[in-house]
């Protein structure tokens, strides 16, 4: 409800300023729109696991149930909560990447057995869903990155494979030297994309269908917190997928030599 239009369009040093100050007001009211409408649809994602435990605590509180009843209703309680922890720390976790404040702690780190790490801690999940998961990993490459923050980022992509694929597909974890840098490939064939869908995948709470997230558990802040951690690592992100096919995202990082 506020744009600015500034009149001045004369070809010297004020009509220069006049045009700045025009970019800078359009920026500032886009800004505020964005912010406004990423608290709206966060005060919407808060609202329906505080409506659950309202809910279920209400309904635990009746001295007429038995006891394995009450005992669902505070596993249905006990796990909207942790889904609200959840969201939490994602938010802010983005906050203070916003802020800069965000740190990672770099180092050297040997990429096979960190994946193979990751990848046996991931098997279980993959197996429960009949799911095959591959581990194909070159044994030289070497990174500097963040352990922890990686972890997350490549946890946060395994749990889409999984969450976006039937039983009886396979998804891989890979990581190779391709020109000078190294590439982590994570692939399932899920789902899919819609190819409509694919510039918008990495923003904030952006979900294709809300219903297909809803179910699986998501927010949409996976990939936007996953983005911006490899941003930070100065890695890129990518995305290749078609419906009904697969999903393959692609992380480049500089290659360190031991
Ligand atoms: P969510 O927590 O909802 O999964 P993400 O930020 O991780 O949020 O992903 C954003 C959207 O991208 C998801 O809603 C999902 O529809 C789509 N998506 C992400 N990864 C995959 C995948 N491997 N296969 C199919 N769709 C995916």
């Amino acid at each position: 409800d506020f744009s600015v239009s500034l009149p001045l369009r004369s070809n010297d040093e004020l009509g220069e300023l006049a045009k700045s100050i025009q970019t800078l007001a359009n920026d500032l009211y886009y800004m505020k729109q964005e912010r406004n409408e990423f608290l709206a649809s966060i005060s919407h994602e808060l609202r329906t696991p505080l409506t659950y435990i309202k809910g279920y605590a209400d309904i635990a509180k009746r001295t007429d149930l038995e006891f394995q009843e009450r005992t669902q209703y505070l596993n249905i309680i006990h796990e909207e909560s942790e889904r609200l922890n959840h969201l939490l720390e994602e938010l802010f976790d983005l906050a203070k990447m916003d802020q800069n404040t965000f740190s990672i702690a770099k180092e050297r780190v040997h990429l096979y057995p960190f994946l193979h790490s990751i990848y046996k801690k991931y098997l279980p999940a993959f197996e429960n869903k009949k799911i095959q998961l591959q581990f194909n990993c070159d044994n030289d490459l070497f990174v500097d990155l963040d352990p922890a923050r990686f972890e997350q980022v490549i946890l946060n992509l395994l749990d889409n494979a999984l969450k976006y694929s039937k039983m009886g597909t396979v998804a891989s974890i890979e990581a190779f030297k391709k020109e000078d840098n190294v590439q982590v490939a994570l692939s399932d064939q899920g789902m899919g994309i819609p190819q409509e869908e694919m510039p918008y995948i990495f923003d904030r709470l952006y979900r294709v269908e809300k219903s297909r997230s809803r179910e699986t558990g998501g927010y949409g802040l996976g990939l936007a917190i996953a983005k911006q951690v490899v941003d930070i690592h100065g890695g890129t992100i990518s995305v290749e997928s078609s419906i009904g096919q697969g999903t393959r995202f692609t992380i480049a990082l500089k290659e360190n030599y031991k």
